[in-house]
């Protein structure tokens, strides 16, 4: 009985394309491709567990594998004619890794194996090229020598120079030989041992170099990076040489079913003529294109046109393989003598574009399911879609990284501050905006730049919110550049710029760069619409935006929002003008004073609201009272104060004495949210007159009923909310009994504070409606800064101690739970409550996936994530187990 060798080859083989785990990709592949009858080279493939077996009992082989092994061999002598270690017709073989997930380059892989100094010489003899067969030979002792018995490499060196001064056609047969002598001396004389010349040795110290080469480090740490399992064990393919390199008529190249590119569906790839798969791989010659049409320049002939019946059997073959797998194919082959072989066939990598075009072509052509074309695009990947994008094959020079807080790239020139952006904005200049960090007062600036750079501040961000809702590119928490905006200097990776010097930022990365670079602009193809089609047709969640601006709620709903999830009101007074009516407020001495501010920040409140549910058009507007952490509004001390002061009129050692008052020490866990409309309830009673207001105008204007959702941020105690929600329904009788008609309204509250979480039964008796901000609830249960935990929380993911930004995607674990408790308990208390999320982590594709098992009615998130959330939550419907509707 046959227990850890697979065979294939001759048009069978003991194994499948399901029997990754143990034959890994490469061998999976291989079987599934002979039974097809397609032209493999024959071959065995030794499974995974014999590695495991190896692991497990100190490195040493099973009992049995050698039997098998030799019983192969055999099998291959027969498919082939050929011998192993025979003089006349000798076979040579590869003997290669194989992971169940791809590991590109981290495992080692041992080729012409089986060559000798009789072998070598029976080969020459064979092919008539001295070239071809001591040049093979010598490049299996190298390879040899290095990856099976450890050799350093660099001792061929000098008999390689010395080669090198004569061209190897002049070389002769006796030159030959004393080169390989020479070879295996260095070999002899560096590791005491001779070069193996048995062809069974060397089988088995390559056997078990492979094996070895599971745990080489680089192979541990790429394991750890993509999660793959050290137990799972790599499998070893041993397959009959076939070779590219035997003079014209022979080749080695890479072969896509479809553009990589752009999804085209025509064969794409790059060959070698003469030459062997490493030759591809070590870049030193410059491969020919497969076909015609990828022909540039016309310089370097193209398969098509070299090996015209070869390309067309190739050709015929790939569209095979990939109706077979039902996946674009990246396939490898050789061409020996004019004689075509597969090497290898795997699903190909390819871009956002091209992942979409080829799974809804291939939906179309009935090849596969919605669901199933659904389920392959990375929802993430959309974005690179909906922004600007660096050129992908251009050289960057990165000078500084930071983290990816808005996606999509931006050239323009340092300015460092929101001042000089506007000047050059109106001279027609584009600018990147860097500032340590941004506030409020930076929203003209950030308006009128291309991109924003802050050195502080995490994902969640001032600069991070508003750049996303803005849709522009930013990094934040570049903590390595050094800014002096006293100099107008940025000093990063030892250079120094100034003000004026051109970047670029790759806010998607969080790269920056120097200089400009060509950009692709997004492009919302007929398929990109097509697949979020089917995306809306089988997701059970709504994606909503968080939006506060026209222009954002404009965005949102082209990009299909069906509601606003968070309108952050505060950011509404981000600009000069209606940053002075906040101020006027902040710094009033008396009631009087501050019902004037009051009174214009109302006037302004309600032509926004109304503006807002004129663009929505009845869809759901859940408008959020004032949250401003205070110190975002008010000036710097300096001159930014005494600018402040001479513009209000307002004596600026007031201003001082009332900046002096309001400090806190912390102000994101200081007076904000219903804090505020605690201890100024007044300003409860102007937004909710503004939004009751703009509703009775809105309904008039559009004829659509509008129910806005009133929503109470930063609640913790169940009494906050009620008293909240009392004076809201004061001003609700008054708005109606001033226009004589009812209005429906909702008031709710955001869930981001753990004791909300724990209390949500009682507060869900005044509440109508839970909105989690995720962005808080994080904050607040881990008890860490959400503006500064970029700096210590990229050194735990360094070191491994967390897998993932808490900010950036929901810990499930901790913050999850809370939302768990707070949904459970809040349903308990009112079981058609509406359930959504607003915090960052709504427009995230894993937490878009917990958010669908807690059964959220919604998730709410920035306008351009909107596509990237109507995929991800019909990929959690599907994942949580809804009927294939599609
Ligand atoms: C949150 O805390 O998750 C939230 C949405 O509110 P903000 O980010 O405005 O504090
Ligand atoms: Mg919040």
């Amino acid at each position: 009985m046959k227990n850890w060798v697979f065979t294939f080859g001759g048009g069978k083989a003991e194994g499948t394309a399901r029997d990754r785990d143990r034959l890994g990709g490469k061998g999976a592949s291989l079987a599934e491709m002979a039974r097809l009858g397609l032209p493999v080279p024959p071959g065995f493939t030794i499974s995974t567990e014999a590695c495991r077996h190896y692991y497990s009992n100190d490195r040493q082989l099973p009992d049995g594998l050698k039997r098998e092994v030799e019983a192969s061999l055999e099998t291959l002598e027969r498919l082939t004619g050929k011998s192993f270690g025979s003089k006349a017709k000798p076979l040579l073989v590869s003997v290669r890794s194989g992971s169940r997930e791809s590991m590109p380059g981290m495992l080692d892989t041992v080729l012409n194996l089986g060559l000798n100094d009789e072998s070598a010489k029976a080969l020459a003899e064979a092919t008539g090229s001295l070239v071809f067969a001591y040049g093979t030979y010598k490049r299996f002792i190298q390879n040899y020598a290095g990856l099976v018995m450890g050799a350093d490499p660099s001792i061929f060196e000098d008999i390689a120079d010395e080669m090198a001064k004569r061209p190897v056609d002049e070389l002769t047969a006796s030159d030959w030989r004393d080169l390989i002598d020479a070879f295996k001396q260095a070999v002899l004389d560096e590791m005491d041992e001779e070069f193996p010349q048995d062809p069974f040795d060397q089988l088995w110290g390559a056997v078990r170099a492979v094996m070895k080469s599971w745990m080489n480090p680089r192979a541990v740490t790429f394991r750890s990076l993509h999660n793959i399992p050290a137990e799972w064990g790599t499998a070893v393919t041993i397959q009959a040489m076939v070779f590219g390199n035997m003079g014209e008529g022979s080749a080695t190249g890479v072969a896509f079913t479809r553009n990589p590119a752009t999804g085209e569906d025509t064969l794409y790839g790059e060959y070698l003529p003469n030459a062997q798969g490493e030759d591809v791989v070590a870049g030193l010659r410059t491969p020919h294109p497969l076909t015609k049409a990828q022909n540039g320049n016309g310089e370097l002939t193209p398969m098509e046109d070299a090996m015209p019946v070869t390309f067309q059997e190739l050709k015929e073959i790939a569209k095979r393989l990939e109706n077979h797998f039902r996946e674009m194919q990246d396939i490898e082959f050789t061409v020996e003598t004019g004689r075509l072989w597969l090497l290898q066939t795997r699903d190909g990598k390819r871009t956002a574009r091209a992942a979409i075009g080829i799974a809804v072509a291939m939906a179309e052509k009935g090849l596969i399911s919605k669901t199933e074309a659904l389920r392959r695009i990375d929802p993430s990947s959309l974005e690179q879609l909906l922004h600007p994008a660096i050129s992908p094959d251009v050289e960057r020079t990165v000078i500084g990284r930071g983290l990816p807080a808005s996606p999509g790239a931006a050239t323009g020139e340092i300015v460092f501050t929101s001042e000089e952006a506007v000047e050059a904005h109106s001279e027609g200049r584009k600018t990147i905006l860097v500032r340590p960090e941004t506030s409020p007062e930076d929203i003209h600036g950030m308006h009128a730049s291309e991109g924003i750079l802050t050195i502080h501040g995490g994902t969640t961000s001032h600069a991070a919110v508003v750049a996303r809702g803005m849709g522009k590119p930013c990094i934040s928490g570049a903590g390595s550049i050094r800014i002096s905006t006293v100099k107008g200097t940025m000093l990063t990776g030892g250079r120094t710029l100034e003000a004026g010097d051109v970047i670029t930022i790759d806010g998607t990365r969080g790269e920056v760069l120097l200089g400009a670079l060509p950009m692709v602009q997004p492009e919302l193809s007929g398929d990109f619409a097509t697949l979020i089609g089917w995306a809306d047709d089988i997701r059970r969640m709504k994606v909503r935006a968080n939006a506060e601006t026209p222009e954002e709620a404009r965005t949102a709903r082209d990009f299909g929002a069906e509601g606003i999830g968070l309108c952050r009101t505060e950011r509404m007074f981000n600009d000069e003008e209606r940053i002075r009516a906040v101020r006027r407020f902040i710094l009033a001495n008396d009631i009087g004073e501050r019902e004037e501010a009051l009174n214009a920040m109302q006037a302004m409140q309600k032509a926004d609201f109304l503006h807002l549910f004129e663009i929505m058009g009845g869809l759901p507007v859940t408008i959020r009272l004032f949250d401003p952490p205070l110190h975002e509004f008010l000036p710097r001390l300096g001159p930014e104060l005494e600018h402040t002061a001479q513009s209000m009129g307002i004596d600026a050692e007031r201003i001082r004495q009332r900046i002096e008052d309001l400090h806190e020490i912390n102000p994101m866990l200081g007076n904000r949210g219903v804090r505020l409309a605690i201890c100024y309830p007044e300003m409860i009673d102007m937004q909710a007159r503004a939004i009751f207001q703009a509703v009775m105008e809105a309904g008039e204007k559009t004829g659509e009923k509008v129910v806005p959702e009133i929503m109470v941020p930063l609640v913790a105690y169940e009494r906050e909310l009620k008293f909240t929600k009392d004076r809201i329904d004061v001003v609700a009788e008054a708005v109606m009994a001033e226009w004589g008609t009812g209005i429906e309204y909702l008031v709710g509250t955001m869930i981001e504070l753990p004791r909300a979480a724990i209390r949500a039964d009682k507060i869900a008796e005044s509440s109508e409606f839970f909105s989690f901000g995720t962005n808080d609830l994080t904050q607040s249960t881990f008890g860490i800064s959400r503006d500064d935990a970029g700096l210590y929380l990229n050194e735990y993911l360094r070191k491994g101690v967390i897998d993932r930004d808490p900010f950036i995607t929901i810990d499930v674990d901790g913050v999850g739970e809370f939302m768990q408790m707070a949904a459970e308990r809040g349903q308990k208390t009112r079981p058609d409550i509406t359930l959504g999320i607003c915090g960052e982590h709504g427009g995230e594709p894993a937490s878009i996936h917990f958010c669908e098992t807690v059964g959220l009615h919604y998730v709410s998130c920035s306008p351009y994530r909107v596509p990237v959330a109507r995929l991800a939550a019909a990929q959690a419907t599907l994942a949580n187990g809804a009927d294939e509707r599609a």
